[in-house]
């Protein structure tokens, strides 16, 4: 006789996992779609009011479900003029659901080869940024990371830059 896996304490970190996979595993797809653009807009609405609040309505946010297969999130991508987009996942489904939501800037990089993505951290980190992309035209080409093209970048969508 094998032991059964004893069920975690309530509350444990292990218990919050099965939860969130249990629950993530029965939403469906147009549920995920809502969810994740209703976050992308409480999160700029809360975290960037005098920028990206005010700049984009609801209609700007496409919400897309999960791809467990691909280890994609469920996320809401906004598209930008000139070849910039936002992408925004909510967090939730990352398997441990304790990270937060994380909002991504995508824009050309300098080199024309590609894409980079940078995490923003608050509106005075975004308006930074903006000065910064402002003098270059885009994310300057970094020559130690040479791999910026967009099928790569894609691929490293949600993970915080250092
Ligand atoms: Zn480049």
């Amino acid at each position: 006789m094998t032991d059964t896996l004893t069920p975690p304490l309530p509350g444990s970190p292990l218990a919050i996992l099965f939860d969130a996979a249990d629950e993530f595993g029965h939403v469906g797809e147009d549920d995920q779609r809502e969810a994740a653009q209703t976050a992308a807009l409480d999160h700029i609405w809360s975290c960037y009011p005098g920028t990206l609040g005010q700049a984009l309505d609801e209609e700007d946010w496409h919400g897309l479900p999960a791809v467990p297969d691909a280890g994609l999130e469920m996320c809401a991508i906004a598209c930008l003029d000139g070849g910039w987009w936002l992408h925004h996942s909510t967090g939730l489904d990352d398997g441990t659901g304790d990270r937060g939501p994380l909002l991504t800037l995508i824009g050309p990089c300098t080199c024309g080869g590609g894409y980079v993505d940078t995490v923003l951290d608050g509106e005075d980190d975004l308006l930074v940024l903006l000065a910064e992309l402002r003098g270059t035209g885009g994310f300057r080409h970094r020559p130690e990371e040479p791999d910026c093209t967009s099928i790569q970048r894609v691929r490293a969508w949600g993970a915080p830059r250092s």
